[in-house]
């Protein structure tokens, strides 16, 4: 039996996100819920002793008030021993940036993060998961090439930039191309437990669930446990209320899974900064 690693996200959007909402309908009022609902994930977490990365927009450490900013709220995330990466300044959609554009969203937020928490922000979650074009890895996105035109930003040109901006991990969730069809042929996920995975410099770990802590996030906690490697689940403070698979009753019942795993010495919660040094070579 080898030991299995977790590693849990939360994406806060705030109302710079929901502001730029991508599903129908357009903007969003939303915001406030990421502030008023990470008061809730902070207890959940204090109950079961298990620490997440808070991926924040870099914009929401800035002073001001909600639903934008709550620099205070920042700070106790990271008093409280959790680790706060950036999830770019305005939650902006990378792959259409231009490459002054994103080095300017990339510095701006970990400028203001760690201005505001005072100790350095090494790891980054890009918003909606974008880019997931990237040759290298047989991953092609024909909606980022679409809408993006041949400027786009693919993951090989973000992990350039993020390493340039100081950032030292990435939360991916590209999937090569053999793979996607596979799992459009199965018509279901093909996870397994991740590895770290060095692309340009930065140290990059794929998503293995499918966001939320219900039945797939605890399926694949256990075969970690078992099996050796890492879980990556992620949410949405805004959504934990919304009775969908990142509800606070899936959380709870992940988070005592996680806990009783840890009891059993079989499972290590674990954060971005703790994985490194990585390795730093490749691609
Ligand atoms: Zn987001």
């Amino acid at each position: 039996m080898r030991r299995g690693r977790l590693l849990l996200f939360w994406d806060v959007d705030t109302q710079w996100g929901a502001d730029r909402s991508r599903s129908g309908g357009g903007p969003k009022a939303w915001g406030a819920l990421d502030f008023e609902h990470t008061e809730l994930l902070l207890e959940a977490h204090a109950r079961h002793g298990v620490p997440a990365c808070f991926a924040v927009v870099g914009a929401a450490a800035l002073p001001g008030e909600r639903p934008y900013h709550d620099p205070a709220q920042v700070r106790r995330i990271h008093a409280l021993g959790h680790e706060v990466a950036s999830h770019s300044h305005r939650h902006d959609w990378l792959p259409g940036l231009s490459p002054r554009a994103l080095r300017e969203t990339l510095r701006a937020s970990k400028q203001a993060l760690e201005d505001c928490i005072g100790a350095p922000v090494t790891a980054f979650v890009p918003p909606w998961n974008r880019p997931v074009d990237y040759p290298a890895g047989w991953s092609f996105s024909l909606s980022e090439r679409r809408e993006a035109g041949r400027e786009r930003v693919h993951l090989g040109a973000l992990c350039e930039a993020l390493a340039e901006a100081g950032y030292r991990f990435c939360r991916v969730s590209y999937r090569p191309m053999h793979v996607r069809l596979l799992q459009r042929l199965l018509r279901r996920r093909l996870d397994r437990p991740a590895r770290l995975e060095a692309i340009r410099g930065v140290a990059c770990v794929r998503l293995n669930t499918p966001g939320g802590f219900d039945g797939p996030a605890q399926a694949m906690l256990r075969r970690c446990a078992t099996e050796g490697g890492l879980v990556v689940a992620y949410g949405h403070p805004h959504s934990v209320r919304g009775g969908g698979s990142q509800d606070l009753a899936h959380l709870e019942a992940f988070l005592r899974e996680a806990a009783r795993l840890r009891d059993e010495g079989r499972l290590e919660a674990t954060l971005p900064a703790r994985l490194l040094p990585a390795p730093v070579e490749a691609n």
